[in-house]
């Protein structure tokens, strides 16, 4: 029986390119590499994990699936799951936060020259990398947002090649901006409401912060209610 992905994992695969090698950053279960593989998507695959247990159950599946001669499951720390010799041609890198992403982006950034593109799902500071794909050369070539189990997900996949991010671009997702999905517009009015939420408990002397809450409020609110 083949590997079922969440909802989330199988909006990532959909980005993965056909017979790609991929690495998959942060592998837990070796979900992803899996079911890729079982599907005939790609052509074989690294699952990189850095803790020991997750570690040990990503082998654990691998072998299960008799996958062992095309998934290698590595301990490491990140990019340091392969070396140029792998060919390495894209990554995966889900369920962590954006700025750890970024962090695990940063410190093999040498090793990207020669990998195609990047399935990135960041579980929350996605403006912060956005950025990081701007400075360091990367583009984004398209976003998605999803909701599962009364979440919001975002996945952002980028090539190599420059861009250029107005601030609302980088909060809100260039792509997911000029959609304005649904979804795109749940996630955000329920932003807006926690916002508003925490705003009822600042004090109405404590000005500065009141106007940093209620200026992100305002841009969520013209972003959202733009029809155009
Ligand atoms: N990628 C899977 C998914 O999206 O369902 C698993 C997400 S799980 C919340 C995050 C996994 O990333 C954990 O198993 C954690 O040990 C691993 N991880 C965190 N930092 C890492 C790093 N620097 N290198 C490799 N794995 C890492």
């Amino acid at each position: 029986m083949e590997t079922q992905l969440s909802k989330r994992l199988s909006e990532v695969a959909k980005f993965v390119p056909k017979n790609a090698v991929l690495l998959d950053v942060g592998s837990d279960h070796a979900y992803l590499p899996i079911a890729l593989l079982e599907q005939g998507h790609i052509e074989r695959a690294i699952a990189g994990e850095v803790v020991e247990g997750p570690y040990q159950s990503a082998n654990k599946n691998v072998q299960y699936s008799h996958l062992s001669d095309k998934i290698e499951v590595r301990l490491a720390n990140g990019l340091a799951a392969f070396e140029a010799s792998d060919h390495v041609s894209a990554i995966t890198i889900c369920g962590m936060g954006g700025r750890l992403i970024s962090e695990i982006l940063d410190a093999g950034k040498k090793k990207l020259a020669s990998v195609e593109r990047l399935i990135l799902q960041p579980n929350n500071r996605e403006d912060d990398l956005r950025r990081w794909l701007e400075k360091n050369d990367f583009h984004i070539v398209s976003e998605t947002m999803m909701t599962e189990n009364n979440k919001y997900y975002e996945i952002i996949v980028a090539e190599h090649g420059q861009m250029t991010l107005s601030n609302d671009d980088s909060r809100f997702g260039p792509y997911l901006l000029k959609d304005k999905s649904a979804v795109f517009k749940a996630k955000w009015q329920r932003e807006w409401e926690k916002l508003a939420f925490a705003l009822s408990s600042v004090p109405e002397d404590k000005l500065a912060e009141r106007e940093v809450l209620m200026t992100k409020m305002a841009k969520i609110k013209e972003v959202i209610s733009d029809v155009s």
